[in-house]
């Protein structure tokens, strides 16, 4: 394809953040960025009418529908500013000839230490410390927590992610399980000791799950794995929302099995993260269920948010648009 033209990239999901990260990656001017706030759809796929790239974000659609409108307006390129590719017909876009591209790595870090920060507000109580403090109660019951030292963590998927969680983990002395299909060389040299799923659940005081969501990763969580988990056991989410049957967190939450739970995503999310929702009704009961329990921390998808992974995540955006340019596939091509 020619380069040195002025090319259209239409930006769904666009925020303040995306625009600034993205502009100063752009900075050559090589691509007129077209930031929009609204989410790819269906509805919406008509408005990268003229573009030649997409780029979208962890809730936009992209099904065989929306590929193939996006076919029909002469979209070449989709670039996701994000690691995970579950809402992506894959098959569908091979077919329509559409390339994906990705960001494999960003910043393990950012989400690794996020969910050290869920474990920890969780374990030592800090979201109601926070509130007492600042009510001026410094009265200590209910805020009782345990160490970390001595513990067992389990992680479910050593990828990149939960390798730097594991890393953490043994750093505060915790034995750590790791469950994946692959035994991870680094994993092991740092003491990572691979065990089943099941053992995995029955032996962990605190299970992280950082696998993709696979249909053999939906529901991992759901009824019977939870009844497997030892009573009390913290449960932490920062991977995708679908790996967990929040139905089935919720009754083991009421019935008091498990003692806390911290996720930064959900399964329904899409309905609701990345907006300000402050003035509305929350629709979703079963998420606003999930609000009342005191044992439960919920942050809105912000795990991968902080300086450092936006900047590689626009670097290696427009990175894989060059690419695609010069050779005909983004660098990080997503493929079956
Ligand atoms: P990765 O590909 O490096 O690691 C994923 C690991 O999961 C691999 O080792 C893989 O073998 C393993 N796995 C696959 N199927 C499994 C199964 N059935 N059981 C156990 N393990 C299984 O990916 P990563 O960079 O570590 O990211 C992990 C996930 O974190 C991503 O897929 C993404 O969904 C999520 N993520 C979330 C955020 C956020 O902001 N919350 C940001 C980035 C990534």
């Amino acid at each position: 394809m020619e380069t040195g033209v002025f090319m259209d990239v239409v930006v769904y999901s666009a925020r303040a953040y995306d625009r600034q990260f993205l502009n100063l990656a752009n900075a050559e001017g090589r691509y007129r960025l077209k930031f929009l706030e609204l989410r790819l759809d269906r509805h919406t796929a008509a408005a990268a009418a003229g573009a030649f790239a997409v780029c979208a974000f962890v809730n936009d659609t992209l099904d065989a529908e929306v590929l193939a409108l996006l076919q029909q307006i002469g979209i070449k390129l989709v670039v996701l500013r994000c690691a995970g590719f579950n809402n992506v017909d894959l098959d569908a876009a091979a077919k329509l000839g559409i390339a994906i591209g990705r960001v494999p790595e960003y910043s393990p870090y950012a989400v690794a230490e996020h969910t050290v920060a869920l474990l920890l507000m969780l374990n030592r109580r800090l979201h109601r410390a926070y509130n007492r403090v600042r009510e001026g109660n410094f009265a200590l019951d209910g805020l009782l927590g345990f160490d970390l030292h001595g513990k067992t963590v389990g992680v479910i998927g050593t990828g990149k992610i939960g390798r730097c969680f594991a890393r953490i983990m043994i750093g505060f002395g915790c034995t750590v399980l790791g469950a994946d299909p692959y035994q991870d060389p680094e994993a092991l040299s740092i003491g990572v000791r691979y065990v089943p799923l099941d053992a995995l659940l029955r032996d962990s005081d605190v299970v992280s799950l950082h696998c993709p969501l696979l249909p053999a990763t939906h529901h991992l969580i759901n009824k019977e794995t939870l009844q497997l988990m030892k009573p009390g056991a913290v449960l932490l989410n920062t991977s995708r929302g679908g790996v967990v049957d929040t139905a089935a967190v919720i009754t083991a939450l009421k019935q008091g099995r498990l003692g806390g739970l911290g996720i930064d995503v959900y399964e329904e999310e899409s309905n609701l993260f990345f907006r300000d929702m402050s003035d509305d009704a929350i629709q979703d009961d079963v998420f606003a269920r999930l609000l009342t329990f005191s044992n439960v921390v919920v942050t809105g998808h912000q795990a991968f948010f902080t300086q450092e992974a936006l900047t590689t995540i626009a670097e290696t955006t427009i990175d894989n648009i060059d690419t695609f340019l010069k050779e005909g596939q983004p660098r990080y091509v997503v493929s079956r």
